[in-house]
């Protein structure tokens, strides 16, 4: 069966998805784990993640992502909560399935598999044999949940993100590749957002060959985002996106406030769809009203392109 979204985009219509998770977690009272992230949700909170998810559903969001960013094995066990790898994806995967259920809508559900390292710790990977069988065991776990695409979240480097693109391209699903950047020093080049020595156009070359269907620029701060749409397209003529990264944690376990608003965020969106981005979405701090922000760009540029292809 083809998705609609991969029939919308095949139209070259504007596909909306979800905001961020982990900062809208936080925003509603739950404390994120400091090794886990927003990892353990699920195990205790599996009805706020299904209102969440219900709430940017109704927003406009056509697509959703499971809660399972960072719910690797090496991520639970580090935080001592291992032996709750299975219980807390499936968890997650349900609380997804559950909103679309609840709210009666037509979204995808995708699993989310990141790079994220126990304690966003560069240095604490596990060995590469074990980060490789763990994304292997995510991959085959989220497809056995049933969700019916993979997006690879935090990819920036050609070592860890290649592991984890092996591991979902394996078990069929549809990829999206979710590229994380910023401008680099000299405030010209887009280099990872944790690795300011790797050029994401070197990475994206790499990553490519596991052939996503759609490349996304997720994470990476607004002012970076128009170049990496630009740096995708020189090399990828397929459906891009972009759900750019608008806050960031606060000393006290809380989170700033959003560097965009809605309308400041729909602002840049009507731009990135103008540089052939089709799919908006936001990720840490976009929340409900940015989605439906986005919403109304979406709207008016599908109304605007089926009188263009009527006419
Ligand atoms: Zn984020």
């Amino acid at each position: 069966m083809i998705a609609s979204w991969q029939e919308r985009l095949a139209e070259g219509r504007v596909v909306v998805i979800d905001g961020g998770m982990g900062s809208e977690l936080v925003k509603r009272g739950f404390r994120l784990n400091e090794t886990a992230w927003s990892g353990l949700a699920a195990a205790a909170h599996a009805e706020l993640l299904r209102d969440i998810h219900a709430d940017f559903i109704l927003a406009g969001a056509e697509m959703i992502t499971a809660n399972t960013f960072g719910t690797t094995r090496f991520v639970l066990e580090s935080a001592g909560r291992g032996s709750e790898f299975r219980s807390i994806n499936e968890r997650a995967v349900r609380a997804a399935f559950a909103a679309r259920d609840a709210t009666g809508a037509d979204v995808a559900v995708a699993g989310s598999i990141s790079c994220v390292p126990p304690g966003l710790d560069l240095g604490a990977y596990p060995d590469p044999d074990t980060e490789a069988r763990d994304y292997r065991e995510i991959a085959e776990l989220l497809a056995e949940l049933g969700v019916d695409l993979l997006v690879l979240e935090m990819m920036q480097d050609d070592e860890h993100a290649i592991r984890a693109c092996e591991a979902a391209a394996d078990v069929g699903l549809p990829l999206w590749l979710g590229l994380s950047c910023r401008l680099g020093a000299e405030g010209s080049s887009l280099v990872g957002f944790d690795y300011p020595e790797i050029p994401i156009d070197v990475t994206l070359r790499t990553l490519l060959a596991f052939e996503p269907a759609v490349v996304t620029v997720m994470h990476t701060p607004p002012e970076a985002v128009a170049p990496a749409l630009a740096a995708i397209r020189s090399q990828w003529d397929g459906p891009t996106g972009a759900y750019p990264v608008l806050d960031t944690d606060t000393p006290d376990g809380g989170r700033t406030p959003p560097v965009l608003s809605p309308s400041g965020l729909a602002e840049l969106a009507v731009r990135w769809v103008d540089a052939d981005a089709r799919v908006l979405g936001g990720c840490c701090g976009a929340g409900p009203d940015h989605i439906r922000a986005l919403r109304e760009v979406a709207l008016e540029f599908n109304d605007g392109s089926a009188r263009h292809g009527a006419a």
